[in-house]
């Protein structure tokens, strides 16, 4: 799910200075001269505002050498320099008036030398081809790397921020699951529960999956018509954001008593669960927090039925780096804020999930997500 963020509440100017001078360094590290970055979360990252996102070009010309500098239509100067304060005198502005080419400003802007430039991931196409046309032959390579690299690692002050956001989202859910669910629609759940995530504290509600019966097999369903009924599994995947900063967890509840299969499966999602958060420590690659859950799903005959990655990097964005997938050998380090959600889904009768927000840390993971694991039995 691709998600906006929402507005932060800004750090202090000294925590976007930082990033900004790490993000230059980091772009230096991996041989790349300058990064281009437009309003996206990585430019609310960098500098604390979330600019509009327009079909003029607006971008942040970060240098690996030099002044961070502003390239933005002139119209839209006062507006940044109120949203940034004292920062603003950090940045060097280029405006530009209606009639210019701010595509030969970007180019003007870069040293002689230039021959590579990172490109933020979610810059609109009709930007990277025009960019592309007037920076010939400099090449093009994408920002993702170098901004990953930095973002991932979450700092104290922003582990905080998610530890509420995810004690908001568990209010939330321990409300929706105490309430009758048998008897209305997927539909009316999801609006309760987005409703929920306000009142517990979110400033945006983001997302709030129900899938009851044969739809709780649908990892990602889409909230419907369907009536809950006795007998249904519903899965209930929510989150929101709050200063900033995303909640998304998962649980899973039976309406009524689960059949023995039922139960007999919950209880190997669990302890997967579990051995997966267990795994989770700097060094650890991120692909062995998948297999520690995919390993006991799969001894239990599940294997087939466990049909997405273990989870993914959770932040400004619900999903970031570092995902928790095989294949991906990167080593976790302290201050990764990622999900452990595994599921087994049984296509036409039943799902299950659970997630969690976890952050690896020198002693292991800090579960962010407080509610029971174990399963709901709902009216
Ligand atoms: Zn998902
Ligand atoms: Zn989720
Ligand atoms: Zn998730």
């Amino acid at each position: 799910m691709v998600l906006l963020t929402a507005s932060a509440t800004r750090f202090s100017d000294a925590v976007y200075r930082r990033r900004l001078s790490a993000a230059a360094k980091e772009a230096a590290d991996r041989g790349v001269d300058a990064l281009l970055i437009s309003p996206s979360p990585d430019y609310a990252y960098l500098l604390g505002y979330n600019a509009p996102d327009l079909e003029r070009l607006t971008c942040l010309l970060l240098p690996a050498r030099g002044v961070p500098t502003l390239v933005l239509p002139r119209l839209e100067e006062p507006l940044a320099r109120h949203h940034l304060g004292q920062l603003a005198e950090d940045l060097r502005f280029v405006p530009w008036e209606e009639t210019d080419d701010p595509f030969r400003t970007v180019q003007a802007l870069l040293e002689a030398d230039t021959r590579r430039v990172g490109i933020q991931d979610q810059m609109w196409a009709r930007f990277v081809l025009r960019l592309r046309a007037a920076l010939d032959p400099i090449e093009l390579v994408e920002a993702g790397p170098t901004l990953g690299a930095l973002r991932r690692v979450k700092s104290p002050e922003e582990v905080d921020r998610l530890r509420k956001a995810a004690s908001a989202a568990d209010a939330a859910m321990a409300a929706i699951t105490s309430e009758q669910l048998s008897g209305r629609t997927e539909r009316e759940v999801s609006g309760r529960i987005l409703q929920l995530l306000l009142t517990a504290g979110h400033a945006v509600a983001q997302f709030a999956i129900v899938g009851s019966g044969p739809n709780s097999a649908s990892p990602h369903h889409e909230a419907g018509d369907r009536v809950i009924t006795l007998g249904d599994a519903v899965v209930l995947d929510i989150g929101g954001a709050r200063d900033g900063y995303c909640s998304d967890t998962t649980r899973t509840v039976f309406v009524g008593e689960p059949p023995q299969d039922f139960r007999s499966m919950y209880d190997v999602l669990q302890d997967a669960q579990a051995a997966a958060c267990a795994a989770v420590a700097p060094g650890v690659v991120a692909r062995d927090v998948d297999r520690a859950a995919r390993r006991i799903i799969a001894d239990a005959g599940y294997g087939e039925l466990f049909i997405h990655r273990t989870g993914h990097g959770i932040g400004i964005e619900t999903h970031e780096e570092p995902y928790i997938v095989d294949g991906n050998e990167e080593p976790l380090q302290s201050g990764d804020a990622f999900s452990v959600e595994p599921g087994i889904y049984l296509a036409g009768r039943f799902g299950a999930r659970i997630e969690d927000i976890v952050v690896c840390t020198d002693d292991g993971a800090e579960i962010l997500n407080r509610s029971s694991r174990d399963l709901v039995i709902a009216s």
